[in-house]
């Protein structure tokens, strides 16, 4: 099995050899920093609408190092963050509001895909999420019973189930690489293997020059924490995935999966997984939740535990499988703000913004983020500018060691909810109510 080479999505495209260094000192109207989906979607609806900028993006590897090109590839309507938070700011109509917003989005992405000439294996297959537990069931408040379930896939101990038909299955390095290409086609230079060392009003200071706009747009995810300045703002959380060796027809049936739907689980430390275009699964999971001191992964490896523990994740949803072979895996870093919930933020008088913080759930949330900023940054007054995550602020992460000692207490929280859901509780546990509230979800 291979552990880490970025992702298994990369190695079946090819890693790219990073292009365009910037070398010394240049000027241009918009610097993005970070070759993501946050940066490349700005850039793109940023030059659709004004051809005439010069939009520059800067990253340190290349165009969908980071989560961008490591996800599950579930292209979904979920809102990225808390309901209670944006409430608390913008009130329910507010939550209405971005939670159409990001539905909308899924079509918003197909339909760049294909008119831009994108072939990212996505189909418009729905997500079916199971519930293996009364405590559950009753979270998820879903409408398919066990047998229902069953018709999709076949998952042990299903009680209860939900469809959701807004989201699709990308592979996720297709999806960036294509939108990389397309990005530089409209003339925007992407200088990969340009560091970013420091974003002030004005410029970019990076290992290779200073690159000087008078928009500085911050798009790091998972990897702010690494800017001077942002340490404590976005904390770094690692999400694993592991992905099977191609699956027989037969065992196709044996687990009744024979649809494209994504699929997941309502644990608290819940898992995602998607039936790849070649015919395997790709399951993820939280694994080692966070590194001490904000430290991201090295090309993507992961803990040789986290892989044992997805690999039982695997066989207890599909006991057939138990001795079916795992061909890669590979984390990633999510960007968690303290109130787990995204913001797409710019101030005119100083010429900086950012968008981000989508903790799971920034395949979709990244398109809109880079939308809304477009229309930030042109000062338009919009429907999208107005949404609830426009301007949010949050506060920071508290610093080690409480940071990882918490984290850390944090997630054994949720197994031992998870643990004592599994055994028969029929509502949901105590424990992940307490541990909500010490997260600030
Ligand atoms: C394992 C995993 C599974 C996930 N599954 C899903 C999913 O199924 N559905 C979903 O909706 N979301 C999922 N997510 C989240 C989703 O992938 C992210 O929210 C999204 O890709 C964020 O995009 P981004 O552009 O903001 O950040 P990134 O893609 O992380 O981009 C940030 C970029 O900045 C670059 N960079 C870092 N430091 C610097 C610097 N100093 N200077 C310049 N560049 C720098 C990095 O190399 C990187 O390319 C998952 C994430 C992970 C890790």
């Amino acid at each position: 099995m291979r552990n880490g080479g970025v992702s298994f999505w990369w190695q079946q495209v090819g890693l790219p050899e990073p292009t365009d260094r910037l070398r010394g000192d240049a000027a241009c109207d918009v610097v993005v920093v970070g070759g993501g989906l946050s940066g490349l979607w700005t850039a793109h609806y940023l030059h659709e609408a004004d051809p005439t900028l010069d939009v520059r993006v800067v990253e340190a590897e290349f165009a969908g190092f980071g989560a961008s090109g490591r996800n599950g590839g579930w292209l979904s309507s979920e809102l990225p963050g808390s309901a209670r938070a944006y409430a608390d700011v913008a009130g329910e109509d507010g939550v209405t509001r971005l939670r159409a917003a990001v539905r909308s989005t899924v079509d918003e992405v197909i339909g760049v895909a294909a008119r831009e000439g994108i072939d990212a294996d996505i189909v418009r297959s729905g997500v079916l999420t199971v519930a293996r537990s009364t405590a559950q069931s009753q979270r998820l408040g879903g409408e398919l019973t066990a047998a229902q379930v069953a018709e999709r896939v076949r998952v042990a101990g299903a009680v209860a189930g939900r469809f959701d038909p807004d989201c699709a299955r990308v592979q996720p390095a297709k999806l960036v690489a294509g939108l990389a290409r397309a990005v530089r086609e409209r003339g925007v230079r992407i200088h990969e293997a340009t560091r970013a060392l420091a974003v002030e009003p004005g410029a970019v200071r990076t290992e290779h020059g200073t690159l000087r706009a008078p928009v500085v747009l911050r798009c790091l995810e998972g990897f702010t924490a690494g800017l001077a300045g942002h340490r404590r703002e976005w904390l770094p959380m690692n999400s694993a995935i592991v992905v099977t060796e191609a699956l027989t027809p037969s065992q196709w049936q044996e687990i009744g999966w024979s649809g494209q739907e994504l699929l997941g689980d309502e644990a608290h430390a819940y898992c995602y997984a998607q039936r790849t275009a070649d015919g395997r699964i790709a399951m993820g999971g939280r694994g080692v939740p966070y590194r001490f001191g904000s430290r991201t992964d090295v090309e993507g490896r992961t803990q040789d535990w986290t892989v044992e523990s997805l690999r039982s994740t695997l066989t207890s949803l599909f006991p057939s499988l138990a001795g079916v072979g795992l061909d890669h895996a590979w984390c990633g870093v999510l960007g968690v703000p303290r109130d787990w919930s995204a913001s797409v933020a710019y101030d005119p008088a100083t010429g900086l913004g950012h968008a981000g913080g989508y903790v799971g759930s920034g395949l979709t949330a990244t398109n809109l983020a880079g939308r809304t900023l477009r229309d930030l940054v042109l000062g338009h007054d919009t429907d999208l500018t107005r949404l609830p995550w426009t301007g949010h602020r949050v506060r920071r992460w508290e610093p080690e060691p409480l940071r990882w000692a918490g984290v850390h207490a944090l997630y054994r929280l949720y197994r031992a909810a998870d643990r004592r859901e599994d055994a028969g509780l029929a509502r949901t546990s105590a424990i992940a109510r307490v541990a909500d509230r010490v997260a600030g979800r």
